[in-house]
Order: C-alpha cells, then sequence, then structure tokens
C-alpha cells in the first residue's frame, strides 16, 4: 500500500472495501466534477469537462488496477483511520479473519484482536491522537488475530503510517504464521525433546542447567543435579525387549514428573539415564543438601513401586547421583560430570540409593578412569611382565615358583597387582591380562624344562575368578600348554575359595577336566574363605597355601600357631600338600617345618623376581 500510485492513495477515502474501487471517485471527486459544468471552459483555474472526465477515467483505471493488486497478495491488508475504523481491507485480510469487508468496514479495528493487544492498541491510537507520534510502526511483529468464529491464530503484523488527502491513516499488513509456527515447534520439539519420554533431551538440560546457575549466583540460593540411573536395565531390555524397556522408560518419566516441583526440571539424556534439576533450594548449603536429599528419597521411593509393564509387573529401583550447586565456577558439563560420579557412588554402595558427590570420590574417579585406561595402553604396548617368587621344601631347595604379575608402568615404574587388579578385574580387562600371564607362564616352563637344573620346577600361576569362570577355560588352558610346549604336570593353577563355592558341578567339571590333562590345582589364601569342607575333599586340589596372615602370627601367637597346626593337618587328612605363604623369618620356617609343612614360599627363601635372576640364583646353587 506504501507504494500506491499517489493519487489512488490521495482519493481512497474511508468507507470503502473490497468493492469499492470506484467508490472513491463519487465523493470527493464527485464534489469537484459538481462544481465543474458551472464553471467555464478555457477560463483560468478551470479544468475544461473532456479532461476532468479523462482525469476521472485514469483514476479509476489506476484505483481498480490497485485494488486487483491488493486482493491477489498473499497477504492480508487492512487500513484504518485515526480513530482506528477500518476503510479498507483487501480479500486475504477478509479470508483470514472469517469477515466479509462490509462486516468489518467502518468497524474498529480492535474487533480483529483479542485482549490483551486491544487494548495496547487503543492505548497507542490515543497517544498517536495526543502526540502525533506514532509507535509500534514498520517492524513486523508477531501477535495473535481474532477470527469472526472466536479463534484465536499466529500472525504478524506489520504497521506504516500514510499521509491521507485530508488525514493520516494506517495501513497494516497480516500474515497468518499458524502454519510456520507449528513447524517450527516441531523442529523445536525435536531438537530439545526426548521423543519416547517427551521429556527435555540433553541439549534443553544443558541450557537450562546454565540459566540455573546463573539465576543462583544472583539469588544466592542452591541448586541442584540428581543423576539417576535405574538399577539393571540392560537386563530387563536383554530379556524382555527394547520394546517393554521404553515403556518402562515411559513410565520413569510420568512418576519422575511427579515428584518435582513446578520450577524443577526432568530430562532423560539416553538410555536409562535421567537428570533432575531442582532450582531455588535455600542458600544455606546444608539445607539445600537435605532439601536435595528429600526429593531423592522421593524419586526413588516412587521410582521403587511396582510397574505394569504391558501386564506384567515389574520391579525396579534407581540409583541417584547429587551435586549441589551455587557461585561454582564448574561448567555445566563439570556440573553433570559430578553428578554422574556421585551416581556411579550409589551404584557401587548397593543400588537404590542416592549419594552426593564429595572431590576426594571424584580424585578417585578421575584416577580410576586414568588407570583403566593406562591398563588397556598397557596391554597393547607388553608393559606387563612376570616375576617368579621361589617355592622350597623343608631342605630349603627350590622345587618350583609362583608366577606374581608386574606392570612396568611407563611413568610409575613398578607396579604391583593389588593396585591394578581390582580394576582389571571390573573392567574385564584381566581376561585379556590372565590369558597372556597363562601363556607367558606356559612359555617359562617350558623354558625351564630345557635346563636340567630346572626341568622339575613347577610353576603356579594365579587365576581370576572370572577367567575361571569363562566358559572355554579349560580349552584355553590346554591351547596354551600345547602351544608352548609345557609340561601339564609341572603346572599349577591357584584358585581361592571363593571361586570354588557357586555352581558346584560345573566347577568340578572344570576341574576335572583340567586334572585330567596332569595340570594340579593349589587353593590359595587357604583359612581366610569359608568353604565345606565335604566339598574340598571332592575337588582335585593338589595342595593347599596357608594365608601369609597364619604364617606371619606362628612364632608369637598361640592362636594363629593352632590355625596352621589344623591346616597342616587337614590338609594331610585330605592328602593335600601344604605350603606355607609369606614365611619372612627362619624361626617361622623352622616352626612351620616342624607342623609338617611340605614346602614354603616368602622373602626368605626369595622375593619375587624376573626370570633370568631366579634362574642365576638357584642354579647356581644346585
Ligand atoms: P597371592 O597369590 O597371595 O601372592 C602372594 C603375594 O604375597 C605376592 O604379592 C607376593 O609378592 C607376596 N609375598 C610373597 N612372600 C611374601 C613375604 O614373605 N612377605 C610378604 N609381606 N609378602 C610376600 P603380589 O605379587 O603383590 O601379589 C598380590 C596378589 O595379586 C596375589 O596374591 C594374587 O592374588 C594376585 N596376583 C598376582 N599375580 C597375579 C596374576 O598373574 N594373576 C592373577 N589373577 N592374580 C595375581
Ligand atoms: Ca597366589
Ligand atoms: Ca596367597
Amino acid at each position: 500500500m506504501a507504494n500506491h500510485p499517489p493519487d489512488a492513495a490521495d482519493h481512497s477515502p474511508h468507507g470503502n472495501g473490497l468493492d469499492a474501487a470506484s467508490a472513491p471517485l463519487e465523493t470527493p471527486q464527485a464534489g469537484a466534477a459538481a462544481a465543474v459544468p458551472g464553471s467555464l471552459a478555457g477560463e483560468p483555474g478551470v479544468k475544461p469537462l473532456e479532461q476532468l472526465r479523462a482525469e476521472q477515467r485514469a483514476l479509476r483505471t489506476a484505483t481498480l488496477h490497485s485494488q486487483a493488486i491488493l486482493d491477489n497478495i498473499f497477504d492480508g491488508v487492512i487500513t484504518i483511520n485515526v480513530q482506528g475504523q477500518i476503510e479498507s481491507c483487501n480479500r486475504a485480510a477478509c479470508a483470514l479473519f472469517g469477515y466479509t469487508a462490509d462486516e468489518v468496514l467502518g468497524r474498529n479495528v480492535a474487533m480483529l484482536m483479542p485482549e490483551p493487544q486491544r487494548s495496547h492498541h487503543d492505548g497507542y491510537l490515543r497517544h498517536f491522537q495526543q502526540s502525533g507520534e506514532a509507535r509500534m510502526m514498520g517492524k513486523p511483529r508477531d501477535v495473535e488475530g481474532l477470527r469472526k468464529d472466536g479463534q484465536l491464530f499466529a500472525m504478524s503484523l506489520s504497521v506504516s503510517q500514510i499521509q491521507g488527502a485530508d488525514y493520516p491513516c494506517f495501513i497494516g499488513v497480516v500474515r497468518d504464521i499458524t502454519l510456520p509456527r507449528l513447524r517450527e515447534e516441531e523442529i523445536r520439539r525435536l531438537a530439545f525433546y526426548d521423543p519416547l519420554t517427551e521429556l527435555p533431551n540433553r541439549r534443553l538440560l544443558l541450557d537450562r542447567l546454565k540459566q540455573a546457575m546463573t539465576s543462583s549466583c544472583r539469588t544466592l540460593q542452591h541448586g541442584a543435579v540428581m543423576f539417576l540411573d535405574l538399577d539393571h536395565f540392560k537386563q530387563l531390555n536383554d530379556t524382555l525387549g527394547h520394546d517393554v524397556g521404553d515403556v518402562l522408560l515411559q513410565q520413569v518419566a510420568v512418576r519422575l514428573n511427579t515428584c518435582v516441583r513446578e520450577i524443577d526440571s526432568v530430562a532423560r539424556l539416553g538410555g536409562d539415564e535421567f537428570v533432575v534439576l531442582l532450582e531455588n533450594l535455600s542458600s544455606q548449603a546444608h539445607e539445600a543438601a537435605a532439601q536435595a536429599e528429600a526429593i531423592a528419597s522421593k524419586i526413588l521411593h516412587v521410582l521403587g513401586q511396582t510397574y505394569d509393564l504391558r501386564g506384567r509387573h515389574y520391579d525396579c529401583t534407581a540409583s541417584a547421583g547429587i551435586v549441589v550447586f551455587n557461585q561454582d565456577k564448574d561448567s555445566v558439563e563439570e556440573l553433570l560430570k559430578k553428578a554422574d560420579v556421585a551416581m556411579y557412588q550409589a551404584k557401587s554402595a548397593g543400588r537404590n540409593t542416592a549419594c552426593f558427590f564429595d572431590p576426594t570420590m571424584q580424585a578417585a574417579a578421575v584416577a580410576r578412569a586414568e588407570l583403566e585406561h593406562d591398563l588397556q595402553q598397557g596391554l597393547h604396548q607388553q608393559e606387563f611382565m612376570l616375576h617368579y617368587q621361589p617355592q622350597v621344601d623343608p631342605q630349603g631347595q627350590v622345587v618350583g615358583a609362583e608366577a606374581l604379575v608386574r606392570w612396568n608402568h611407563p611413568r610409575r615404574g613398578l607396579v604391583l597387582p593389588a593396585e591394578f587388579l581390582p580394576l582389571a578385574e571390573e573392567t574385564g580387562m584381566v581376561l585379556p591380562l590372565g590369558q597372556w600371564v597363562l601363556e607367558t607362564a606356559c612359555a617359562q616352563l617350558r623354558s625351564w624344562s630345557l635346563h636340567s637344573a630346572s626341568a622339575h620346577w613347577t610353576l603356579a600361576v594365579n587365576i581370576s575368578p572370572s577367567q575361571f569362570a569363562q566358559p572355554d577355560f579349560v580349552a584355553r588352558v590346554k591351547t596354551a600348554l600345547r602351544q608352548t610346549g609345557a609340561r601339564p604336570q609341572r603346572l599349577k593353577l591357584e584358585l581361592t575359595e571363593s571361586m570354588l563355592v557357586h555352581d558346584q558341578a560345573e566347577v568340578m567339571a572344570r576341574m576335572n577336566a583340567i586334572k585330567a590333562c596332569g595340570v594340579g590345582f593349589a587353593l590359595d589364601d587357604f583359612g581366610t574363605g569359608y568353604s565345606s569342607l565335604a566339598h574340598l575333599q571332592r575337588l582335585p586340589l593338589e595342595q593347599l597355601k596357608i594365608d601369609p596372615s597364619f604364617v606371619r602370627g606362628v612364632t608369637t601367637d598361640p592362636n594363629a600357631a593352632a590355625v596352621a597346626r589344623s591346616i597342616v593337618a587337614l590338609g594331610h587328612s585330605l592328602g593335600l600338600a601344604v605350603i606355607a605363604e609369606g614365611v619372612e623369618t627362619a624361626a617361622r620356617h623352622h616352626f612351620l617345618a616342624a607342623l609338617g609343612c611340605d614346602a614354603f614360599q616368602g622373602y626368605y627363601f626369595g622375593r619375587p623376581v624376573p626370570a633370568e635372576v631366579l634362574e642365576n640364583l638357584y642354579k647356581k646353587c644346585l
């Protein structure tokens, strides 16, 4: 409309609508024409009739032309006067609001707006009438429109002011943005929400967390991030399928939302990981922690109620890690990480519980992660090695050795198994490591067999619980023996009592299969665990190892001496040899020898050393 030919705009009067293209000609111009007949053609200032008619025709054509343009454009165009009365309304505008032109022309444009826009609009007009200053001009704004049927819709509106013939008027260009809005919302939904649970996703959570942190700096109130992970969710997924797992996740999402306040957020990070963001907690740290803990307890309680998964009852618990924040320097990712670390703590504390983040815990977690990475690397880079500790008979003659793994760490130097075995066991890395130990030990046995001085030496190899539990463990042992050419009779596998109590039939079958090849078994750390003697009796064992904790006290503590004596007697009555481990002094050696111990191992006879050292030490003596 701003581009209207000046004529059409100038002569465009009030009260005309879509079909009013001819109307303008009847009012002001008609008045002008009426004055003409009385005047003489050729008189100065008086136009000849012909010229006047030609001008009228031109004007009429121009007006029709502009109206046609207006009616054919996609946008709605409405003009109003300074009183707010609608002066024109094109076809698109009529269609948009559901009125005919007649229904709106001359009426106040406020009829097309809902509150509070209507009041705002009245305010703008009043302001204009008083000051002549127009507001909200130019830039399109997103506002709501009111249709004739009462429906509201999203529209974009841009208003400009033009100078009419006698007074200013306003042109509003309106466009329905319902569809683009919906599309925008859909895009936003996909980008920021988890489709399965409709909870905010990680991205939106990070955004909200950032805002929460900023606002907590301002208000000095604490907030908390709670990281939740369902216990044993993988098992459910694996046994009942992902569909059922999804149903559980959806129900968990619903329950979580019932546990938090309006201002809090529940998000799903993926898998069975949820995060609850708590805001506006107390400004006192301990109170904030108590509040967060109360909500966590409620959540764990609610999540712990039985679920109905497509008619199947299912019980599930969750573990929660909480970190409370206030004016933290942490990034949002760091906060989340801390909550995650705390969650792992909750898992290892037995699940179905909540733990708060604490910095020492994090240091341990970081060290763990580093160690895990190094372990993996170490296996690839062949940083592991075996040391061999001699085992001697009552006369002090070497009869064999125990293989003890060492890690030659590039930065930390020689690392003892206590520092890495628990983690290796947890992460499963003990399997490739144990396999390497087995193969290396067998190769060592083969190498000893080639020298007369060491050909009779046995080698004890420690077997970890998960290594022994491998379904193909028997085959692995056989393969290691075959590939290295070691004599099975010289190999002794050290097991612990705890490995023998579960699935006794399977354990027995496995041990018997290995025993059948000639390989022997020693029961390590005997006396520290619990095993039924009846069960022990049935196992194809060869040797009991008295735990160093008893050996240490034999000469000073009558109880330790009594235990050692009983173990020797028990072993012998079961037809087993007994070896004392951790023998550090001559006195203990003599005491144990007097009890009838068959073999000895300990610093008194030799520390664990590399194979060459052991060979050099003992071959010379022999
Ligand atoms: P273990 O099987 O009871 O091994 C004996 C541990 O006692 C060894 O510690 C050894 O160095 C130590 N020791 C030997 N004599 C004495 C002594 O007179 N006094 C004292 N105080 N200690 C003595 P190490 O080598 O640190 O091994 C610790 C544990 O790590 C072993 O206990 C064993 O359970 C495990 N381990 C070691 N090597 C392996 C392996 O290759 N595979 C598996 N699965 N576990 C291993
Ligand atoms: Ca051992
Ligand atoms: Ca031991």
